[in-house]
């Protein structure tokens, strides 16, 4: 038995708070009764109505996916283009992915029907690291690793506190392998930053995010997460 407003938010409809806000206001029914009060206890086989609307209540899958590059994170394209959900026709549920990576970037994506878990993991407040391997056009100095670390200004203004640690460099082709930790998500944010010192982005992935890494998959490959995993996250 779970709590009503807990069970809504898992499907994704809206946040626990909404959710608690549509039972107050008397928009939600349980077996066709109105519910009001919170808390109300529902069981796996209760049939769920949100403003009139039947709950789809699918059992909760978590995934570690392996983007590649030229994928799209989104569940569908206009442009035709490969999507994630293009990975997850066998999944047997509905999933989307927590976050976004750009079309060219590959990496670690958390892939999920908990809409809650994807709205927890989201939210700023959470802070999870996201570490980034990025293959850059010239090689940094010290100061300006430390001037990533510190903060960068970029147009929706500073970046918070990350981590900049220089793995390669090739003096003769000018270029440079640096791994970069941050916890923020804006959009384009490792390739504004380096950008932003006069470094393209040649390449990006997505190393790891949280405690989960890539470790022994191939891009394209995709494993469930633990329940231990699952619940670290939380
Ligand atoms: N930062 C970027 O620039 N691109 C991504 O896909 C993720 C983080």
């Amino acid at each position: 038995m779970e709590r009503l407003q807990k069970v809504i938010a898992q499907a994704g409809v809206t946040s626990r708070r909404k959710a608690e806000q549509l039972i107050l206001e008397g928009k939600v029914k349980v077996n066709g009764e109105t519910v009001r009060t919170l808390g109300t206890k529902v069981s796996q086989s209760d049939k769920i109505e949100v403003e009139g609307i039947p709950l789809e209540r699918e059992e909760k899958v978590y995934y570690l996916f392996y983007k590649p590059r030229r994928v799209i994170s989104t569940v569908s394209d206009d442009k035709g283009r490969k999507t994630v959900s293009d990975y997850f026709r066998d999944a047997g549920a509905r999933v989307y992915p927590v976050g976004r990576l750009d079309y060219d970037t590959s990496g670690l994506l958390v892939v999920t029907n908990d809409g809650e878990f994807a709205n927890l993991l989201m939210h700023p407040r959470f802070e999870i690291d996201k570490t980034y391997i990025a293959r850059i056009s010239g090689i940094p100095s010290r100061q300006e690793l430390k001037q990533l670390e510190k903060g960068i200004r970029l147009k929706d203004g500073m970046t918070a506190p990350a981590r900049a640690k220089l793995l390669s460099m090739d003096k003769r082709k000018k270029k440079a392998i640096v791994q970069l930790t941050i916890h923020e998500g804006r959009n384009r944010q490792v390739r504004r930053m380096f950008e932003h010192l006069g470094y393209p982005v040649e390449k990006l992935r997505r190393e790891a995010y949280g405690m989960l890494t890539l470790k022994g998959l191939n891009a394209g490959e995709k494993r469930e997460l633990t329940p231990h995993e699952v619940k670290t996250l939380r």
